[in-house]
């Protein structure tokens, strides 16, 4: 399996319109972070995790080549807006594309794709999604096993996902205890943290650090990044935690 770190900025991307602060001014690659997205490369097929806003500047960027699945954590904006971006996959694969993930969030992709669900305007200007909610039980996907990992991000739930050694947890602001047990014994762990200072939907960088310590990952990469925060910061950070960053490849054997 192979992992990708397509996107690892906040919702407005770093850097943010206008922005003339350091971060967003930085000549530091690795400061310039596009709307959240992983592409999982796994044993009978790519999937990707959310469609995020960047969908089509991420798959130019790293050749994707395919989306056999989608498997979306929530609803929100950042995480969903790319989703016109499959028609190109539909056009090569000659199918519709499966896309996971919690009810909730799959009903805001009904509600704000309305027109990608309504009968008419057909030749290939509707991307063609089938939407299959999931419940917390894990399931087979492309020949690997898939844990859906349940979070709190503020009042909404969001669902992280975990395949054997990896998980990916972002949009989080309370981890329960299921979902500490479901991700007891994970290799490598991708976690949201917004910035330094807290925020009253994502874990703060401070948060997220005692999250990541009780579950104990030989490595935690923060994602999710405002602009508040330097990539220089990895620094500063205990053993065993860094900022993700773009681009980012995740190997496992
Ligand atoms: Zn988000
Ligand atoms: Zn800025
Ligand atoms: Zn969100």
């Amino acid at each position: 399996m192979r992992v990708t770190l397509l996107g690892t900025g906040t919702s407005t991307g770093v850097p943010v319109i206008g922005c003339r602060c350091a971060v967003c001014t930085s000549s530091d690659p690795r400061n310039r972070r596009l709307r959240p997205g992983v592409r999982l490369e796994l044993p009978a097929g790519t999937a990707i995790v959310d469609t995020p806003t960047d969908l089509r500047q991420q798959a130019l960027a790293h050749d994707l080549q395919r989306v056999d699945a989608v498997l979306y954590t929530h609803g929100h904006a950042d995480h969903v807006l790319g989703l016109d971006e499959l028609r190109v996959f539909n056009f090569r694969q000659g199918a519709a594309i499966p896309c996971y993930g919690p009810p909730s969030a799959l009903a805001a992709i009904r509600r704000t794709f309305a027109y990608a669900f309504e009968e008419g305007q057909e030749g290939g200007g509707k991307p063609r999604v089938e939407l299959l909610p999931l419940d917390d039980a894990p399931f087979a996907l492309l020949g690997a096993e898939v844990l859906p990992v349940p979070v709190r991000h503020g009042d909404l739930e969001v669902f992280g996902y975990r395949l054997g050694p990896f998980a990916y947890v972002t949009d989080v602001s309370f981890i329960p205890e299921s979902s500490f047990a479901r991700l007891a014994g994970v290799e490598v762990l991708v976690l949201g943290a917004l910035r330094f200072r807290p925020h009253a939907t994502h874990f703060s960088i401070p948060e997220a650090i005692v999250a990541a310590q009780r579950i104990g990952a030989r490595r935690t990469l923060f994602t999710h990044l405002a602009h508040d925060v330097d990539h220089s910061a990895s620094g500063e950070l205990p053993a065993g935690v860094e900022l993700a960053h773009d681009g980012l490849v995740l190997d496992f054997a």
